[in-house]
């Protein structure tokens, strides 16, 4: 309860903190303003590499100090600090082993537990698309009607899945722009292929490609239907040499193409590939997970199903039976021997979801 409170405390914070700032003219001179966004807030923490990692571990049964830190090779003290602030994030609670111990193990609070589906979604991603000749690393099986499954990201209102051309968006109660903190904005980037420890992990092929604050950023105007390059400065106040890079690598990865839309002088636009507009999925996925725990009620964003023409969550589902797929009714089949990832022998073969 102590960390459920804890994230209450952090939002109820940040909401005040927000109000403060709502009363200042929007587009007026002084610091730069971003989009209030959940997906934003969810990939603020998933794209710390290290945090992710600890919290996709402790997925696989994980909830003692040296079993994240074997499983993983972190040194002690970032390990020490990541599950510090994701405590005091409310994604973690500490558990004392026993009455009287003083040795505490980390477990996920219902707020950590929801990321699973997120996780889901986004693992779906990573298997359609970026596992290659090895094929998917996992096998999973939804325990309610007992299948293999693979999860997609529906409509809560006819189960049908999402896709980003049968959605619509408006303004929700907590649309609006808020400045960038300065340390956020200078935060830098963790490295990419830190996402790759460990075990083969299509979530972390998938954050890979995304994680990255900006990359991401620029994915999300993409989806909001921004296509040229002044759009995407103009919304991001990003600076002209990160954008094209950004744009760059996400035209090497197959994410973006270019199109020419003016001869002289010569200008391009940025589309969506298939491959992009599949990450819609993960994108509401982690958007919905944001919107019920850290947008205090208020989504910014309300999305509409034109299939059936009802506002929707976006809920992650067993394809087989439609039922939401949550971290306690899935298992999973591994396609690789865990002694190669894992220094502790116990750890892997006792975790819950293991079939
Ligand atoms: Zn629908
Ligand atoms: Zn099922």
């Amino acid at each position: 309860m102590r960390s459920a409170t804890a994230l209450k405390h952090h939002v109820r914070q940040k909401n005040a903190a927000r109000a403060k700032r709502k009363s200042a003219a929007p587009g007026a001179s002084g610091p730069v303003r971003e989009r209030n966004c959940s997906v934003a807030r969810t990939v603020g923490i998933l794209s710390d590499a290290w945090a992710f990692l600890v919290i996709r571990e402790a997925f696989f049964g994980a909830r003692r100090f040296e079993t994240f830190r074997s499983a993983l090779g972190l040194p002690r003290g970032t390990l020490s600090a990541r599950l510090k602030s994701l405590t005091q994030q409310g994604i973690f609670r500490q558990v004392h082993y026993a009455e009287g111990s003083s040795r505490v193990e980390y477990r996920l609070t219902k707020a950590g537990l929801d990321l699973y589906p997120s996780f889901m979604a986004l693992m779906q991603f990573g298997d359609r698309w970026l596992t290659g000749r090895k094929g998917p690393p996992l096998q999973l099986v939804h325990a309610d009607c007992g299948k293999e499954c693979k999860p997609i990201v529906a409509c809560s209102s006819c189960l049908k899945h999402v896709r980003p051309q049968d959605s619509r968006y408006r303004d929700g109660p907590g649309a609006g722009r808020t400045p960038v903190q300065a340390a956020k904005r200078s935060r830098r980037a963790s490295d990419p292929s830190q996402f790759m420890r460990g075990r083969p992990s299509s979530v972390s092929l998938s954050l890979q490609v995304m994680g990255d604050k900006w990359t991401f950023l620029v994915i999300r105007e993409a989806f909001l239907g921004v296509r040229r390059f002044d759009k995407f400065l103009s919304e991001l106040n990003i600076a002209p040499n990160i954008l094209t890079d950004r744009l760059n690598r996400l035209i090497d990865r197959g994410i973006f193409k270019k199109k020419k839309y003016q001869d002289l002088p010569e200008r391009y636009e940025y589309r969506l590939t298939d491959m992009g507009k599949d990450l819609y999925g993960s994108l509401v996925a982690m958007m919905a997970w944001g919107d019920r725990w850290l947008s205090h009620g208020e989504p910014p964003i309300q999305l509409t199903h034109t299939t059936c023409g009802k506002d929707f969550t976006p809920t992650v589902i067993c394809d087989k039976c439609r039922k939401p797929v949550t971290a306690s009714n899935m298992r999973y089949r591994l396609k690789y021997d865990p002694r190669d990832y894992e220094a502790d022998s116990d750890y892997g073969r006792v975790a819950p979801g293991r079939i």
